[in-house]
């Protein structure tokens, strides 16, 4: 098979993780089949890095990701959310036993608090830490953290220990780029985009366009290969369709020239920098 989409360290010396990887949010709704044989495809092309969490569909998504990744968990950087009314320290352990019998899994790659909690952060990062021990996870991370939290949860850890942050992030939503990610970089910990084309809101635009025709590809693969541009940026666009998961994946092997990454931040400028304005969906 050819795998071609590039890796880089996520969050730690030791792992690697393809820098294009696949989204499931909302995949309970379409045909079953045809979902499962995209998610197959985009393995096939190296897109093995599979984020999915335990509220969408209520669990169904979990379950989808579990009958596609049968008999190739080994290939899948599997990645799963508990949400956030579940992190306590007991819930936070129960959600993850949850997810991985849903998942047909006996371990995540990745387990990460899907935005900030009321419950205590210390006490979610001690529930991570006894599933780390336990063999249950591999590493943990935290999602839609802003610049603070992000220390906070650094403070509260450790150094090392946080493996990314997954947040919004796309051509028209950049503001990550001010604080976030610096952050996110001064501590090693990986920063993954969500909704990478705005949740399907995508338009292109004549300087994409010129890029793409200039470079043989598409418009598409240009926004993904400028939001990877970063060494520790990943994006994880969802696609329930075999032509979208295949022109995701030839993202993966483009390399923008800082002339051509210029010409795009001046298209879809990042805004003006503000502390702690964080965008979710
Ligand atoms: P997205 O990836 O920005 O957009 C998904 C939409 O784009 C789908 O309608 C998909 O269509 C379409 N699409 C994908 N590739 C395409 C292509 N090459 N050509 C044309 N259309 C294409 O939106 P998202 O699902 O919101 O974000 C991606 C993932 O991030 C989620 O699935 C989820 O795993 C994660 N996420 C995390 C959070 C969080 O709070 N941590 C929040 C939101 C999302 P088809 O499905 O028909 O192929």
């Amino acid at each position: 098979m050819n795998k071609s989409v590039k890796q880089r360290l996520f969050g730690s010396p030791n792992i690697q993780v393809p820098v294009i990887g696949q989204g499931t949010w909302a995949m309970e709704g379409g045909d079953r089949a045809k979902t499962i044989a995209a998610i197959r495809r985009g393995l096939d092309l190296g897109m093995t890095h599979i984020d999915t969490a335990e509220m969408y569909g209520g669990g169904e998504v979990e379950q989808i990701v579990g009958e596609a990744i049968d008999g190739r968990r080994g290939e899948v950087f599997l990645v799963s959310k508990v949400m956030p009314q579940n992190a306590s320290r007991q819930g936070t352990v129960r959600a993850c036993e949850r997810s991985l019998r849903r998942l047909r899994a006996e371990v995540l790659d990745c387990y990460l608090l899907h935005w900030p909690s009321n419950h205590p952060l210390v006490d979610t990062i001690a529930a991570f830490e006894t599933l780390v021990r336990d063999g249950k996870i591999k590493t943990w991370g935290i999602s839609n953290f802003d610049e603070e939290e992000v220390e906070e949860a650094v403070r509260l850890a450790g150094p090392g220990r946080v493996a990314c942050n997954q947040v919004l992030y796309h051509l028209g939503e950049r503001r990550i780029e001010h604080y976030v990610l610096p952050a996110c970089e001064q501590h090693g910990i990986a920063l993954v985009g969500y909704s990478p084309f705005g949740q399907g809101r995508f338009r292109s635009h004549p300087v994409l366009d010129e890029i793409a025709r200039g470079r043989g590809a598409t418009p598409r693969q240009v926004a993904l290969a400028f939001l990877t541009r970063h060494p520790i940026t990943f994006a994880i666009p969802k696609a329930s369709q075999i032509s979208h998961v295949e022109e995701n994946a030839g993202a993966g092997t483009l390399q923008l020239t800082e002339a051509e990454i210029g010409r795009i931040d001046a298209a879809f400028p990042a805004g003006r920098p503000r502390r702690r304005s964080l965008p979710m969906l």
